[in-house]
């Protein structure tokens, strides 16, 4: 059967008033964003639910997407009836005569928010009951677990009728935590750290350090595919790339190689925190992960943080690495990151960086160089861009390269 409309019911909405209010908002916002090729889709944010009028809109299509939605706890496809209990009664048979498999048990349940409908919940329960087992063979009734469970929803305008229950992706809807900004590199890690931040409701922007003519394009472009992947949870992302070659050069001609991977990562922080500070964002996240390599033992991460007192979020920091690839294969961005695009950490890598560095010494080198006019140049060559779910930039030039063959 066709279904006509959509019911979401809110994720973590403990919260009262004013915050109710921008978490409803939010939500309705993002969820407008992720179908905006569906126009006549029609989003209604209610107090206590919303309510998604398909209007002959693909449901399995809708689906995905909505299934990616921070915010929502749980949804059902719903058919929308007449308020008549033959009308009720045939959905709900055709309905069940779908999805019933032998051996199945269900219930009906009912809910009223049209409390002067004819019948209550409980007889409606009981009468729905009936005529199915009347025209139904094999079926079983539980109350407590049911296999299936049969919604029936009395409103003011219709009678609404579901088969399914579906999982939301729960946490909050982006924009709801504030705004931060996200250090995502083409690996395994941060854009993990990225879905998490997403979850919570927070609102990032991608800054992603590249340096060609060591790196090439490719790389870029998979940062940029990730983003592509993540912008699926929050409807768009903004992508800034910042160029990082010169600062690189100038470590390592000027520095002595023990600590060039910590000042790069001081610089990394330094570029990152200005961004920050420019676009209000509150809060830098990355996607270091405690003990996982040199940079990132409690000794690196302090002599790296140094640089600021803006709180640095490291939402994969007490995963192992095999919990953190679980989650990548779960959200999708896995294979992309496995591709072997060499980013810019990996090529001016030291063959073996401090993994203990004295704070006061990494003072003492950086001292050397001229800081600020290395990150305002930096900055100035930054580019934004706006990247929206699914867009891709490394098929295109794939195509490209198999034209050439
Ligand atoms: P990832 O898988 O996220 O690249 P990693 O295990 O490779 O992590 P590192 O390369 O040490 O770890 O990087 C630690 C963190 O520093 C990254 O998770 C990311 O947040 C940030 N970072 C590293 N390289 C870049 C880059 N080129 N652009 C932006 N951020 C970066
Ligand atoms: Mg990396």
């Amino acid at each position: 059967m066709k279904y006509t409309e959509i019911m979401v019911r809110y994720g973590e909405l403990s919260t009262k008033g004013k915050n109710r209010k921008d978490f409803i908002g939010r939500l309705a916002g993002n969820v407008t964003k992720v179908l905006r090729d569906f126009p006549q889709v029609e989003i209604h944010p209610r107090h206590d639910r919303m309510h998604i009028v398909l209007n002959d809109a693909p449901f399995t299509e809708i689906d995905q997407r909505l299934k990616r939605v921070f915010g929502i706890q749980t949804y059902s496809p719903t058919i929308k009836v007449e308020k008549t209990l033959d009308a009720i009664r045939e959905t709900s048979l055709a309905l069940m005569k779908e999805t019933f498999k032998a051996g199945m048990s269900f219930k009906v349940n009912t809910r009223r928010s049209d409390h002067h409908f004819t019948y209550d919940t409980n007889e409606l329960n009981l009468m729905i009951g009936d005529y199915l087992f009347k025209n139904m063979t094999g079926l079983k009734v539980e109350m407590k677990h049911p296999d299936l469970v049969l919604r029936i929803e009395v409103r003011q305008d219709a009678v609404y009728i579901s088969n399914q229950l579906l999982h939301g992706a729960g946490g909050m809807p982006v924009g709801t935590g504030g705004h931060a900004v996200m250090m995502l590199s083409g690996g395994i890690d941060s854009p993990v750290a990225s879905y998490l931040a997403l979850k919570r409701g927070v609102d990032i922007d991608m800054i992603h350090f590249y340096s060609p003519p060591y790196t090439t394009e490719k790389a870029l472009n998979k940062a940029k595919e990730l983003t592509g992947i993540l912008a699926n949870y929050s409807g768009r992302i903004n992508f800034i790339a910042v160029p990082f070659a010169e600062i690189q050069e100038t470590i390592k001609e000027k520095l002595p190689e023990g600590y060039l991977m910590t000042v790069q990562r001081r610089f990394m922080l330094r570029l990152a925190d200005q961004i920050r500070a420019k676009r209000r964002g509150l809060a830098i996240f990355n996607g270091e992960s405690i003990g996982q390599v040199a940079s990132q033992t409690l000794e690196s991460m302090a002599a790296i943080n140094d640089i600021t007192t803006t709180p640095v979020v490291r939402p994969v920091a007490t995963m192992d690495k095999t919990e953190i690839i679980r989650l990548a294969e779960q959200i999708g961005t896995f294979d992309l990151s496995i591709q072997p695009f060499e980013d810019c950490c990996t090529i001016f890598a030291p063959p073996r960086p401090k993994t203990k560095p004295r704070i006061d010494k990494v003072r003492e080198y950086e001292s050397r160089l001229d800081i600020a006019a290395l990150v305002n140049r930096a900055l100035d060559g930054m580019k934004i861009t706006t990247i929206y779910p699914g867009d891709k930039f490394l098929a295109n030039k794939a195509k490209e390269d198999t034209a050439l063959l």
